[in-house]
């Protein structure tokens, strides 16, 4: 199947030859031609399977045959994250740089200045998260009046992050009369609800879950003691040629520790953490992405839905205590039909982690023996009691990320 097949225009497939597009991701090629009829949608899919392009690429079409484009805000995509918002309004630019089509993107933490601007200048598609839209909306520079087409992303991490009641505002600025478009990982009882709520007889669409996609992608283990894993992360980097890299570490603390040891040893990295401000995050990022850093070290908070093409290595050099979340990570490579590696340090601590992923996910991760820092027989330590161990694992989650 090719993109052509779906009925796109000229300035949109130009756009995707330049962009090295040769098929349409199985989300495309069921979401395409259902958005371009103008159904309204329910997609069960998650970052990685390319569903960014599913709804910008028809938003892109419907908006350029329109024959007299009325100014003002036609189409809105919600999204949780600051990372997700910029990188949605990047494909915008990047599938939509022959249309014409003027886009804007609007988040928090950041002068409103320069947003403000945009927004003046008119937009045909805007990309936001939900409170700076709600703040704008109220001083008055957002207006969703012409509003023809809405996209709820992510719905199912906007609930985990407590934005839905901000969702649910932003709904009642919208018209009733709109395509909308719902997109979730996970559905589970609220979110069907409010997915319920906002679509008129959705067609649904439902992707790979992630465990399939996690097939494809190469998984290794070294057994380490914690005082070893930076020894064995700068002996992986250099030893395997590691072109890039993304670490994920437990804590805040630890990211910018391991940053450091990096940089001892003369390789560029820089960390994505909550404690670094919006414009050190997103500097790291681009740096990561146009090559000049060779490793990004961040947490899973900073990393949710941060989208590197050709990633080819993750490192989970902390195993993380919730075993979806190693899913997550080791998600972040392999995409869109590339090879992925995910390689993990596990120390003798992190057994009961180990132990809870491979129940997930139904397999064992094959073990490297051979390396140059195995663990000592007998360091293992006697296992902990199940109870207080939970307790103090679920304390250090919440508080030092
Ligand atoms: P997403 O799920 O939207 O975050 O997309 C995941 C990654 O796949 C992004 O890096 C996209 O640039 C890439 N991608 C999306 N669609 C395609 C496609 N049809 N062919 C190749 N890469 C794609």
């Amino acid at each position: 199947m090719s993109f052509k097949k779906l009925e796109l225009i000229e300035p949109i497939l130009q756009a995707l030859t330049a962009e090295g597009y040769t098929t349409p991701t199985p989300i495309q090629q069921q979401s395409i031609p259902l958005v371009l009829e103008r159904r309204d949608l329910l997609g069960c899919a998650q970052t990685g399977t390319g569903k960014t392009a599913a709804f910008a690429i028809p938003i892109l079409q419907i908006l350029h045959q329109q024959k007299q484009r009325k100014p003002g805000i036609k189409a809105l995509i919600l999204t949780p994250t600051r990372e997700l918002a910029i990188q949605i309004d990047e494909s915008f630019a990047a599938y939509g740089k022959f249309t014409g089509i003027r886009h804007a993107v609007i988040f928090g933490g950041v002068s409103q200045l320069h947003q403000v601007n945009a927004l003046k200048k008119g937009v045909d598609i805007l990309v936001a998260t939900p409170g700076r839209l709600l703040d704008l909306i109220g001083q008055g520079f957002v207006d969703l009046q012409r509003l023809e087409i809405f996209v709820l992303d992510e719905a199912d991490r906007m609930l985990d992050m407590g934005f839905i009641h901000d969702v649910k505002r932003v709904i009642t600025h919208l018209p009733s009369q709109r395509q909308t478009l719902f997109f979730s990982a996970t559905m589970v009882p609220e979110i069907q609800k409010l997915a319920n709520g906002l679509l008129t007889r959705p067609a649904k669409v439902e992707v790979t879950p992630p465990t399939s996609t996690v097939d494809k992608i190469e998984q290794t283990l070294y057994h380490v003691g914690k005082p070893d894993k930076p020894a064995l992360l700068l002996h992986l980097l250099e030893e395997a040629h590691i072109p890039g890299a993304l670490v994920f570490t437990r804590t805040k603390h630890g990211a910018d520790k391991v940053v450091k040891i990096l940089r001892r040893a003369h390789i560029l990295a820089a960390a994505i953490h909550g404690n670094k401000g919006q414009t050190a995050r997103q500097t790291a990022l681009s740096d990561f992405k146009s090559g000049k850093l060779k490793v990004l070290v961040a947490t899973d908070i900073a990393a949710r839905g941060i989208d590197i093409d050709e990633l080819t290595h993750v490192f989970n050099y902390d195993l993380p205590d919730v075993p979806e979340t190693y899913i997550h990570r080791i998600g972040r490579t392999g995409r869109a039909g590339n090879a992925g590696v995910a390689i993990a340090f596990c120390s003798p601590e992190e057994r009961i982690q180990l132990r809870d992923i491979e129940k997930m996910t139904s397999r064992n991760i094959p073990v490297v023996e051979e390396h140059p820092f195995p663990v000592i027989a007998g360091m293992v330590p006697p296992q902990p009691a199940p109870t207080p161990v939970k307790k103090k694992r679920m304390k250090f989650r919440y508080s030092n990320r």
